[in-house]
């Protein structure tokens, strides 16, 4: 068994070794906001359950969270409808890209999962149900500073806008939904908070200390069952790389879900969470050296759930 000491080191060791490293993946630039922001940032944050927190790099600069902000939305609409959730979504992984348009006309209107973006706007809609655009962003961002026991995290209206113009599968997206009536607001209300969800910015400090619950080891915000927890984090095992979950399990063996701005959170229930940040991707659209770093702290600590700990 390491010791804190050893994970403080281990950090800073696969820091070095990620900032050392010729192959950093593409950063998204399909967002043209994202597409600014450098490949060589690298940082990690881990929380113990003792209340400890260490991290390495560039772990107090704030990135895009985008699609690891699905974790959001899913947790409150699980609190709010249970299994009604399950009437609009699937709950599989997908062997089809994040933004399959294709997938989406073959299941007719049902997106196999919350984490691929058409089943991510289907959770938004459901979130967003009666209330303002407004009231639902000043919800989700109540829900995250509450978790993350700070208030200081907001949307950046520049990668929103940039998404909002540029993000012409998630409009397709939005319309098929229409189209088969599993989506109950005007496509560009419900789209318009899902690209501020996606735009909210956080550190790897923080994205860690929001996962603490997830973990099992702070108070859930809101409606978050233990129930709903289980749910969450099976979820981000089997569907959180998207068509890379396999890979990602059989090479992390942790539940984690994955975001276009390079950001990861994997949670490693009773032990740790942990939010690595790398912005270039891999051709799954998830971070490269992120499910690097995570399969090296995997392996050192011997943090997979599918690790038994040995004779
Ligand atoms: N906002 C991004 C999109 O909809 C989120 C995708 C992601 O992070 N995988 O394309």
């Amino acid at each position: 068994m390491k010791t804190t000491v050893d994970l403080e080191q281990t950090l800073l060791d696969i820091c070095a070794d990620m900032t050392a490293c010729e192959d950093k993946g593409v950063v998204a630039n399909y967002i043209p906001e994202l597409a600014k922001v450098s490949p060589d940032r690298f940082g990690m944050s881990v929380c113990l359950a003792d209340g400890q927190q260490f991290s390495a790099g560039d772990a107090a600069t704030r990135f895009s969270v985008q699609s690891v902000s699905k974790v959001f939305t899913l947790a409150i609409a699980l609190g709010r409808y249970g299994d009604g959730l399950w009437r609009r979504v699937g709950r599989e992984p997908s062997t089809h890209d994040f933004n399959s348009v294709q997938e989406l006309e073959v299941r007719r209107g049902i997106p196999p999962n919350p984490f691929v973006n058409a089943g991510a706007i289907v959770t938004t809609d459901m979130v967003l149900a009666d209330s303002t655009p407004a009231e639902t962003l000043g919800e989700i961002l109540r829900f995250i500073r509450q978790a993350a026991s700070d208030e200081d995290i907001l949307i950046d209206p520049a990668v929103a806008a940039s998404e909002k113009l540029s993000g012409h599968k998630n409009w397709a997206l939005a319309h098929f939904l229409k189209s088969f009536q599993n989506l109950k607001h005007p496509c560009e209300r419900t789209l318009g908070v899902y690209f501020h969800h996606c735009a909210i910015e956080m550190t790897c400090e923080q994205l860690a200390r929001f996962g603490r619950f997830l973990a099992g080891f702070s108070k859930s915000p809101n409606l978050v069952s233990r129930e709903n927890i289980r749910s969450i984090n099976a979820l981000m095992m089997t569907c959180g790389h998207y068509n890379g979950s396999g890979e990602f399990a059989y090479r992390v063996g942790i539940p984690a879900k994955s975001g276009v701005g390079g950001g990861i959170l994997a949670i490693l229930p009773g032990k740790a969470s942990i939010a690595v940040w790398a912005p270039g991707l891999n051709k799954q659209g998830n971070s490269l050296l992120g499910t690097k770093a995570l399969e090296a702290l995997s392996r050192s600590l011997d943090w997979s759930v599918f690790d038994s700990g040995g004779q």
